[in-house]
């Protein structure tokens, strides 16, 4: 994609991505982010590695404005379709709150960063991303979840990461990030993974004190709910 399309795309859709609900699809995006349910922390469906998406259809478009509308109301900046109850590799992220953290934002070989509305990159949507590459250092970054509200603890993460993913339309794309972004895709990707921030591989162990017994109290409350 060149450079007189991403002109064209800072005010329709940077990444292969519209900027609001398609009009059409709204009552459907509705009733669909009605229905999702953040899942709490202990449910198996968090537990369960995501299936490929093969099917590049309308449905797709719709789970992807749904779980972004779900994320909004929880004031997230990322959500992956396990943490709904779901099964596809998709996650949806939107971490323009934080853009000017970012060192670097890469997006099919292009610097994001020098972008003055930096937000219309956003909504992300992340179909069957892959981290392809990844820096050698990692940092300690502080993190939560939807899926264990109130829960914080320190991550050890890669200081960036590339991805390979698709878009709701089946287009391939590479993104590479640090900061904020490039942590939020990390953690996204482990939920298409079955992995939760806090297990073993991600948390600062000196952090586990803090937080065990929050998270079995919290698989408890949600096993007898
Ligand atoms: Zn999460």
């Amino acid at each position: 994609m060149g450079m007189a399309q991403i002109t064209h795309g800072l005010r329709m859709n940077v990444n292969g991505v519209r900027r609001a609900w398609p009009e059409m699809l709204r009552s459907r995006i509705q009733r669909l982010s009605d229905r999702l349910r953040v899942r709490a922390y202990g449910d198996p469906a968090l537990r369960a590695p995501g299936d490929v998406v093969k099917t590049f259809d309308e449905d797709l478009e719709i789970l992807c404005w749904a779980m972004l509308s779900v994320m909004d109301k929880s004031d997230g900046v990322g959500l992956a379709a396990q943490q709904v109850g779901r099964k596809e590799r998709v996650c949806v992220i939107d971490t323009s709150c934080r853009w000017s953290e970012q060192t670097f934002v890469e997006w099919d070989g292009m610097d994001l960063l020098h972008l003055s509305k930096e937000s219309s990159f956003f909504p992300l949507f992340v179909i069957n991303g892959k981290v392809i590459n990844q820096s050698d250092e990692l940092l300690e970054f502080s993190e939560g979840c939807l899926s264990s509200p109130g829960i914080y603890a320190r991550t050890r993460r890669h200081q960036w990461v590339a991805v390979s993913y698709q878009d709701p339309q089946g287009g391939s794309h590479q993104i590479r990030a640090d900061g904020l972004l490039g942590q939020c895709l990390q953690h996204e990707i482990d939920h298409n993974n079955g992995i939760f921030f806090t297990d073993p591989e991600r948390l600062v162990p000196a952090d586990y004190e803090k937080i065990h017994l929050k998270l079995e109290e919290l698989s408890r409350r949600r096993a007898n709910a």
